[in-house]
């Protein structure tokens, strides 16, 4: 039951010298309260995959739906609007502004649903804080670890509390004793209401989901599944 995210024929090629078909013809229903993990060789699709369904990119042809609203890919205020409210994207270079603080990047964020500054620097401090990060909150980029940024990564992206978080290769350029921490941080995350999809190379970190997926030859197979 509830299909939060469905996918329908979803195809993507590229077309540069020659043309590669990426994904070809995915079927899938990812559910609430559930987290998946996507493996798959480099370059097989999955940054693709995750751009789709956040909406950054389109698909060739095919349909998705999120929380039954069938998305049309060229209303990009629209879109924006849902990703917003529903989206939170953490990626594997944390994308942090660097000419901001910690605090600064989490908040900025915050006003992308709600214009409200003293009531975004609160949700920020707070989330900061659940981050066990609080004493960081005035630094930069810079001046913060590398999993330390990550978890600011993760605070900026749950800054709306969204009810999907797509994370592409989130510890990709972390030590694994870092990495273990911001899994352990992301699975913190997990409740009834919320749909996590993580790519990763990890095949330790990929067995922590409750359903691993692969992406092969431009689909998405399941390699278990303890959801019904
Ligand atoms: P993964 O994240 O699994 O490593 P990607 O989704 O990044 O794989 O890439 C899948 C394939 O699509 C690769 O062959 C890549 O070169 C190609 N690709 C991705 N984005 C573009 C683009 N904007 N233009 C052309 N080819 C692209
Ligand atoms: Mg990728």
């Amino acid at each position: 039951m509830n299909n939060f995210i469905l996918l329908k024929k979803i195809t993507k090629s590229f077309s540069n010298n020659k043309k590669i078909n990426v994904l070809k013809k995915i079927n899938y229903s990812f559910k609430k309260g559930k987290i998946y993990s996507l493996m798959g060789p480099s370059g097989s699709g999955k940054s693709t995959l995750l751009n789709i369904l956040s909406m950054i990119d389109k698909p060739t042809s095919g349909s998705l739906l999120i929380d039954n609203d069938a998305i049309d890919f060229d209303n990009n205020t629209n879109n924006d609007k849902i990703r917003s409210n529903k989206i939170g994207i953490i990626y594997q270079q944390n994308n942090l502004l660097p000419d901001f603080t910690a605090l600064e990047n989490v908040y900025l964020a915050g006003l992308a649903l709600n214009n409200d500054k003293n009531n975004s620097i609160e949700k920020a401090k707070k989330m900061i804080k659940k981050m066990g990060l609080s004493s960081r909150e005035h630094h930069f980029p810079s001046e913060l670890s590398g999993g330390e940024m990550q978890r600011i990564a993760i605070a900026r992206a749950l800054i709306n509390e969204p009810e999907i978080i797509l994370a592409d290769e989130p510890t990709g350029s972390l030590d694994q004793k870092t990495a273990k921490e911001v899994f352990a941080t992301l699975y913190n995350l997990k409740n009834k209401n919320r749909l996590i999809i993580y790519a990763t190379h990890n095949r330790f970190f990929a067995n922590m989901a409750d359903c691993k997926l692969e992406m092969i030859d431009g689909n998405i197979k399941t390699i278990n599944a303890r959801i019904k």
